[in-house]
């Protein structure tokens, strides 16, 4: 199976905390967290349509401002959705500048607040041709956990906590579509982008008796998917950073983590400092395999490493696996 999305730490471990997700066949990918973003090329920063913010401490949110001047004058609506406060953070970051000579810019920014308890979401949205002037806020509501679903993905988040509210999600793939080799191969069809054209369909969920060209002839979705399609569980990738090992924490996460392919999660601490840990609602190495465990998660990804362990990597990978006997990397 050729995974649809194909996640990656920015930052080497020991970095600020960020995940840049490439939506394959898409142009357009996906960011958890805004810390430091300066190793991400610009083509890469350009393709961002939709970040989800965990809270607003520096090293998560200083790389707003680069991924803002890189899309500025762009036809672009970004999306940012975080945890309650992270409007009043977007809005101190745009009133640090000038908004003037920006009339023709498109780009607007739609920033979403998740209200966990209400099962809301409220949201501004603030165009730059307007200088980011606030704008009414609206109010809707979600099930689920589900904050957003799209053609390619849904996204599910909680709220949970590190002192002050801190956003966990999971992001989805609805079902994942799989081409049988060798029926292209009879069929003399050579690949291209009328896959990714009915891969869309597909996924669009367009009546079956819509017709689709391959080769000149014309089928019908339904006999393209019959023939050459095979329906596979999507991927589903987690993001967890910066919480208290609680277990009111682990127990409200497992609800958007359960059997996850890839598991992001912060380790700042190794067992040695696990009272620090506790006194910083931060995981050890330790706790994050624990977590990775309950969640039944295929693949454990570590990071936000302490500087102060600089030179003991391999200590978290060690202590994670002594709780979790999955993949770590
Ligand atoms: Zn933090
Ligand atoms: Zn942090």
């Amino acid at each position: 199976m050729t995974p649809l999305f194909l996640p990656q730490l920015v930052n080497d471990p020991f970095g600020d905390p960020a995940v840049y997700l490439q939506i394959r066949h898409e142009k357009t990918a996906v960011l958890f967290d805004l810390g430091d973003l300066s190793r991400l090329p610009t083509r890469k920063l350009m393709k961002i349509d939709y970040i989800f913010v965990s809270h607003c401490h520096m090293d998560h949110f200083i790389g707003f401002d680069r991924l803002l001047r890189c899309v500025l004058g762009r036809q672009k609506n970004l999306h940012i959705f975080g945890p309650p406060g992270i409007l009043h953070h977007v809005q101190g970051k745009l009133a640090g500048y000038t908004w003037n000579l920006v009339e023709n810019y498109p780009l607007s920014l739609t920033v979403s607040e998740i209200q966990a308890d209400q099962q809301t979401l409220t949201s501004q949205t603030l165009l730059c041709r307007d200088g980011f002037r606030e704008t009414a806020l609206q109010t809707s509501s979600f099930s689920d956990h589900t904050i957003l679903s799209t053609t390619n993905f849904s996204v599910q988040a909680v709220i949970l906590d590190h002192k002050i509210p801190c956003a966990a999600y999971s992001f989805q793939e609805p079902f994942h579509l799989n081409f049988r080799r060798e029926v292209l191969e009879k069929q003399g069809w050579a690949r291209g982008p009328w896959l990714t054209e009915l891969r869309k369909a597909l996924r669009r969920g367009l009546p079956e008796d819509t017709g689709f060209t391959v080769s000149g002839k014309t089928y019908t979705l339904k006999e393209l998917k019959d023939l050459l399609i095979i329906i596979t569980p999507g991927q589903k990738i987690g993001y967890v950073t910066d919480i208290h090992a609680g277990s009111r924490n682990f127990n409200r996460v497992a609800a958007i983590l359960d059997g996850c392919d890839i598991l992001f999660c912060e380790a700042a601490f190794l067992d040695d400092d696990c009272q620090k840990a506790e006194q910083t609602c931060h995981l050890t190495a330790s706790q994050a395999g624990r977590l990775a465990r309950e969640a039944r998660a295929k693949k454990l990804v570590l990071f936000h490493f302490s500087p102060k362990n600089h030179g003991r990597q391999s200590l978290y990978y060690q202590e994670a696996s002594r709780t979790f006997s999955g993949l770590i990397s």
